[in-house]
């Protein structure tokens, strides 16, 4: 079974990537088949994760995955949440979103700086499909005051999982791979196409 995945962030691609690693399936970062990046006009993460995968298999006529995700603050209100890659302005700029998520933060004490990353993940069979598999994940933590670490993208250096007291970019991809919002929408996923359709894909 051949599957898009409706995305063009590389960091996010390589841990879809990896965690579907095993699978009988081939899967196709969408740029590879010519499908460019649309317009994320939806209001929530789900509406955005539908219009990324609708788009990925209108143009190439196959089964599509998308993952719409971002960093929620509980200090801002929210914020960036759906304008996570876009925070510091277009086209996405890490450091700079990481800088600005600081500034905002400039002053606040730890105890409120709680956050998490949320993700939406969606699998549709082709580009009419009424009945989407939609699956979620989040993964609390707490921003930091200045970044640490180097691995992945986006805010993995301010993210600290208090647990094992290391940033998302301190931590080995398996283990980021083991706990991150990405990772556990991905397992509701593979859970709910065992349970619900073992036929399609
Ligand atoms: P999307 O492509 O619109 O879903 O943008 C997601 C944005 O949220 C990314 O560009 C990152 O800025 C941020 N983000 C989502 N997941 C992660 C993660 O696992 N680590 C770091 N940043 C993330």
């Amino acid at each position: 079974m051949k599957l898009v995945l409706a995305s063009g962030n590389a960091g996010k691609l390589k841990e879809l990537q990896d965690m579907l690693a095993g699978l009988p399936l081939q899967i196709v970062p969408q740029r590879e088949l010519g499908v460019d990046d649309v317009p994320e006009t939806g209001l929530t993460f789900v509406e955005n994760a539908l219009i990324k995968a609708r788009h990925a298999c209108s143009v190439t006529g196959l089964p599509a995955l998308a993952d719409d995700s971002g960093l929620i603050v509980d200090a801002l209100d929210g914020a960036p949440g759906l304008y996570s890659a876009r925070y510091a302005g277009s086209p996405t700029d890490d450091a700079a979103n990481n800088a600005k998520l600081l500034d905002a933060l400039r002053g606040v004490p730890a105890e409120r700086r709680g956050a998490r990353f949320y993700a939406v993940i969606v699998l549709l069979r082709h580009a009419n499909d009424p009945q989407p598999l939609v699956c979620e994940g989040s993964w609390e933590g707490r921003i930091i005051e200045a970044p640490r670490g180097s691995n992945g993208f986006g805010y993995n250096p301010v993210f600290l999982d208090e647990a094992l007291g290391l940033t998302a970019a301190e931590m080995q991809p398996e283990q980021k791979n083991g706990r991150s919002h990405r990772a556990k929408a991905l397992l509701r996923l593979r859970q709910q196409l065992a349970l619900a359709r073992p036929a399609t894909v």
